[in-house]
């Protein structure tokens, strides 16, 4: 298969990252007779530097002509006095916005090897961490009207979030088709006993649920699902929920498992093209130190391999080189531990390759 891939390095970290993503991409055309093309499209502060806006439209041109795209972080300190409306993040969302990407994944995976650097205590964290967490990422209060005025000689803000039943339904349908992939549970998160909006959001998900009579569908306010992510996290298989609880439960279900360099996300809309990173950011403190863990965006690369171009074998070799690597004993530095072999991102990248 020919397939053109949009590549965005941004900043920090990116370049270094993606880099090392790009050749374990490499490995797997090479190794199942494939041919990636890389078309770069400069985004985040690096785009600001050379066109003064955050994403030009030559780059936004390429990501929607390619069959995907693969990013690494954008944004730094260099950037952090721009107005808001130029900042490097504005280039994502635009991005996202543009692509239509309405679903954001994010595995919340355990590898055996590093239960170490698991948070929970060691009887919880052995019974596993393998589920998914299915976000709605472009409706709800982020996307809301937001205001803030003199009402009553003080400032009050506000926020609206609303939600409309095809935005629920799409996303529902996302996390079913997924979970008839897993193991066959859906766990919706919402605030059914307060908000509005949640209340629409669970009848629209009973709805959705009738055509898939295979997957079990729980509900689960949100406080109490924050509870158990830490309380028992391998009850869980695929979590749906609107755009606020899911980044808040995503970042801490991302936690639960050990390193934020280990993180892959996706983030797809209509058809098969998607958005795959890493769910951290630039990492400026140790940017060009050959330090940074690219096994997020390499696991990143593989969720495109899986959703947007149908390879599951492909996708397969990539992850199983991941946890060969780890039980080999390779370690960058925000994973290492006593006994392992501390390597930088160059070599971890030649590491992962050398197993594909
Ligand atoms: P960060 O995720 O960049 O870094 C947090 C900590 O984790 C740092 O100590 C960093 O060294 C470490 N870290 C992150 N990724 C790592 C990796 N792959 N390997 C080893 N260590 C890693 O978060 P931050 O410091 O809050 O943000 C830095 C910049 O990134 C900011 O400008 C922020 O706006 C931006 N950001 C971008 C994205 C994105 O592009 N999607 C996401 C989050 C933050």
């Amino acid at each position: 298969m020919e397939k053109t891939i949009a590549v965005i390095k941004g900043d920090g970290i990116g370049p270094e990252i993606v880099t090392e993503a790009m050749g374990v991409l490499d490995a797997v055309a090479a190794k199942f007779g494939h041919a990636f093309t890389y078309k770069d499209a400069p985004m985040g502060g690096c785009a600001i530097d050379a066109f003064g806006v955050p994403l030009p439209d030559s780059s936004l041109e390429t990501c929607l002509a390619a069959d995907s795209v693969l990013l690494g972080a954008v944004g730094g300190p260099k950037w952090d006095s721009q107005p808001a409306s130029n900042r490097p993040e504005r280039g994502l969302l635009k991005l996202r916005g543009s692509m239509g990407l309405y679903t954001n994944v994010r595995p919340a995976r355990m590898f055996s090897d590093l239960s170490a650097a698991c948070p929970l205590r060691p009887d919880i964290a052995a019974r596993g961490i393998d589920f998914v967490v299915v976000r709605e990422l472009i409706g709800g209060v982020y996307f809301g009207d937001h205001s803030t005025a003199q009402v009553d000689g003080e400032q009050k803000a506000t926020d609206i979030m609303s939600y409309a039943e095809h935005e629920i339904r799409r996303v529902a349908h996302v996390a079913f088709q997924m979970a008839q992939k897993r193991r066959k549970r859906v766990t919706s998160v919402d605030k059914a006993n307060v908000l509005d909006t949640s209340r629409l959001w669970r009848r629209t998900v009973t709805e959705v649920a009738k055509e898939y009579p295979d997957v079990e569908l729980l509900h689960m306010y949100v406080d109490n699902a924050s509870m158990q992510i830490v309380r028992d996290p391998s009850q869980f298989d695929v979590i749906v929920t609107e755009n606020l609880f899911g980044d808040i439960l995503s970042d801490e279900a991302s936690q639960v498992t050990g390193s934020i360099g280990m993180i892959p996300s996706s983030s797809m809309g209509e058809g098969t093209r998607g958005l795959y990173e890493p769910i951290h950011g630039s990492a400026p403190d140790i940017a060009g130190q050959d330090k940074a863990n690219p096994i997020g965006t390499i696991l990143a690369a593989a969720m495109m391999l899986r959703y947007s171009f149908n390879m599951a074998a492909e996708a397969d070799a990539v992850e199983n080189a991941v946890d060969q690597v780890l039980k080999d004993g390779f370690r960058c530095g925000d994973i290492m531990q006593s006994g392992g072999k501390l390597v930088g991102c160059r070599e971890m990248g030649a590491e992962i390759r050398k197993r594909i």
